[in-house]
């Protein structure tokens, strides 16, 4: 995931200042020069960029920081509030409440991915208890409603459009008004893009959007656009009553970082991007969490969030439990490379471990991963219970080591390849120690003193 590039080149500059001894005005530098490559390669604006660095520097004032202080600690606080305040644009959107109906319009121009965010949007929502229905106004595009019907019938979600009929607002007006007769609480209105800016799409939009009333306009756009996101987002902005955004494509795209920086200068708070092309390729955006994750330093709320989403309620104990003792053995490794291998529910929210994903799992090479992770699981057959319980990795001693390799028919340097991969997964693992299980409503709180 090219996204998971730029956080692992951010990450990694920030290791290797660590990994000096002594952190003066060069080594802050290089790191931040490293740094500033890697925004500007995913197409942040470069006078964004160049104020980040001015404002570390100031901040971080080396002669200042006492011996005593933890440089490393300071300069990672620093670059994680400069870019929270790039990609933050300091606004909530409008947030639609559970019961009551809301009408939520897409607009967006053609091949952003707005009809197949409205329909992850639905999913999202109704796998949170909602009650969604999709409407297609979009009578511009042959086959726009055909495919919001196939999504919408693939997620079980209400529809409504026409074959017959070619007026937009017409459609839109009457779908909103049975999806009300029926109780919807949030009423989906995806609209027609068009291959570029002009006149008539904002005409439409504007029509629709006197029709139906729509409590949030969300406006949908392709990542690759890079920082011309924001010329774009303006002009939405200045025709329809936009209320947030959605940015899609960031799974492929190099130019991510520049359209979320280049959507936040234009004050529009993002509030999902797109991952990816199915259903569930799909995530909240929040600045914090998602810097963090950025930065390698784990996105707990996410995290937490996708435990009580995806993991069966009978099993949500026992992994908490395990997690909160913060003891990471091979066994228990051994457990969760067979649900990654399964891409069972907690495959997925083991995904959102920096550890687990990123570079265990770089996205567009899971043949290779899968192939790596096969190849530790045959090792670990290889070894005693002692072993796999043991959350002591000193106990796999050379000698140890030279039978789990003999065993497996692998080389002794695999076998410590796959120690050294154990010993950096239990060192994330480690930091949940003390977990507490959170009640409904706790995450954000917990979340915050995770990051802490
Ligand atoms: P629309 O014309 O704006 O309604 O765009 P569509 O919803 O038809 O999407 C255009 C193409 O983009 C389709 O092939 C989608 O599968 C794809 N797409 C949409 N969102 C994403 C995303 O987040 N990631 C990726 N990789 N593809 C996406």
């Amino acid at each position: 995931m090219v996204l998971a590039q730029l956080g692992g080149s951010i990450s990694r500059a920030i290791q290797q200042m660590s990994n000096a001894t002594i952190i003066d005005e060069k080594v802050l530098n290089e790191c931040l020069n490293e740094i500033t490559r890697a925004l500007l390669q995913s197409d942040v604006q470069f006078k964004l960029v160049r104020d980040m660095q001015t404002n570390i520097k100031k901040i971080v004032n080396l002669d200042d920081l006492a011996a005593g202080h933890n440089k490393r600690k300071i300069i990672q606080q620093a670059i994680f509030n400069e870019l929270c305040k790039m990609l933050d644009p300091g606004k909530p959107s409008f947030t639609p409440k559970k019961g009551k109906t809301s009408v939520v319009m897409f607009v967006g121009l053609q091949g952003s991915g707005k009809t197949t965010t409205c329909t992850k949007y639905a999913y999202y929502h109704q796998k949170k208890g909602w009650k969604p229905a999709l409407v297609c106004a979009d009578t511009f595009r042959a086959g726009a409603f055909d495919q919001l019907k196939q999504n919408a019938t693939k997620a079980k979600i209400p529809f409504y459009g026409s074959y017959m009929e070619s007026d937009p607002v017409k459609i839109a007006e009457e779908g909103v008004e049975r999806f009300k007769k029926e109780n919807c609480d949030l009423i989906i209105v995806d609209t027609s893009g068009r291959h570029k800016q002009e006149a008539a799409l904002f005409e439409e939009m504007r029509q629709v959007s006197e029709a139906t009333k729509p409590d949030l306009v969300i406006f949908v756009m392709d990542s690759s656009i890079g920082q011309a996101a924001f010329d774009q987002a303006q002009a939405f902005k200045q025709s329809v009553a936009v209320g947030a955004v959605i940015v899609t494509k960031m799974d492929g795209h190099a130019k991510g970082g520049g359209a979320l920086s280049a959507v936040a200068a234009t004050k529009s708070p993002v509030i999902f991007i797109g991952t990816g092309e199915h259903m569930d390729e799909f995530e909240v955006f929040d600045v914090k969490p998602f810097v963090s994750r950025l930065l390698g330093m784990g996105d707990w709320s996410g995290f937490m969030d996708k435990i009580h989403e995806v993991v069966p309620m009978d099993q949500q104990p026992e992994l908490l439990q395990k997690l909160s003792e913060g003891n990471f053995t091979l066994r228990i490794m051994y457990e969760q490379f067979q649900n990654i291998l399964k891409m069972g529910p907690i495959g997925q929210v083991f995904s959102m471990l920096p550890g687990f994903s990123s570079e265990l799992m770089p996205k567009g090479r899971e043949k290779e991963s899968q192939a790596k992770i096969k190849r530790y699981m045959t090792m670990m057959d290889s070894m005693t219970n002692e072993e796999l319980d043991s959350s002591n990795p000193k106990l796999i001693n050379e000698s140890r080591m030279m039978r789990i390799a003999r065993g497996s028919g692998r080389h002794i340097r695999e076998v410590m390849e796959m120690m050294e991969e154990y010993k950096r997964l239990a060192k994330i693992w480690s930091k949940m120690k003390g977990l507490k299980i959170p009640k409904k409503g706790e995450m954000s709180a917990l979340s915050r003193n995770m990051n802490a």
